[in-house]
């Protein structure tokens, strides 16, 4: 199992998050360079479409009338932990991680700052892991198109370029 990518049941370092974020923008151009959309292959067998329980929705306190205070959003929010835990546990089985998590990111990144509003576990990372990496690779993403523009270059060309051979040279982990 990849450590680096996975975060399951511990909260990411910052390091680990950095790391991680650099390899998903590899994988994000690479995509890009083939114009391929859908990193998960179409009629690929995922742990997720086989199992009816997947999907660990984050509850909002607005649904509740008692809102953030109330026993009942306490009590969705302990069901949450549980059904989070048992999507990262599907994850874990899946070819697709990397993937996953880097179309999330991406798609997230399309709709929205990083997608944060994201529910559920892509590729065994639960919401608040992908709100810290999703600002990273956000970031680091705006640099790089920057950078290929030509125009501001916060990102040393030394990266861009290694970076760039990585997304040619397919999943660099591998
Ligand atoms: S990694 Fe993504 S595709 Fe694979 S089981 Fe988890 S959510 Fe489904």
């Amino acid at each position: 199992m990849p450590e680096d990518l996975v975060e399951f049941d511990r909260e990411i370092t910052d390091s680990e998050s950095e790391k991680a974020a650099r390899k998903l923008l590899a994988v994000h151009i690479r995509a890009k360079k083939h114009h391929v959309y859908t990193l998960i292959p179409a009629g690929a067998t995922l742990p997720c479409l086989e199992n009816v329980v997947h999907f660990s929705s984050w509850p909002n306190p607005k649904d509740f009338s008692g809102g953030a205070n109330s026993t009942e959003y306490g009590s969705a929010l302990a069901i949450h932990e549980i059904e989070e835990a048992h999507d990262k546990k599907l994850c874990a089985g899946c070819p697709f991680r990397v993937e996953c998590l880097a179309q999330a990111l991406s798609v997230g990144a399309a709709n929205s700052a990083g997608g944060l509003d994201d529910e559920g576990v892509f590729g065994g990372w639960g919401r608040k892991s992908r709100q810290k990496i999703g600002a990273k690779f956000d970031s680091l993403r705006r640099a790089y198109v920057r950078g290929v523009e030509g125009g501001e270059n916060p990102m040393p060309a030394d990266d861009i370029a290694r970076i760039d051979a990585e997304a040619k040279e397919g999943v660099p982990w591998r």
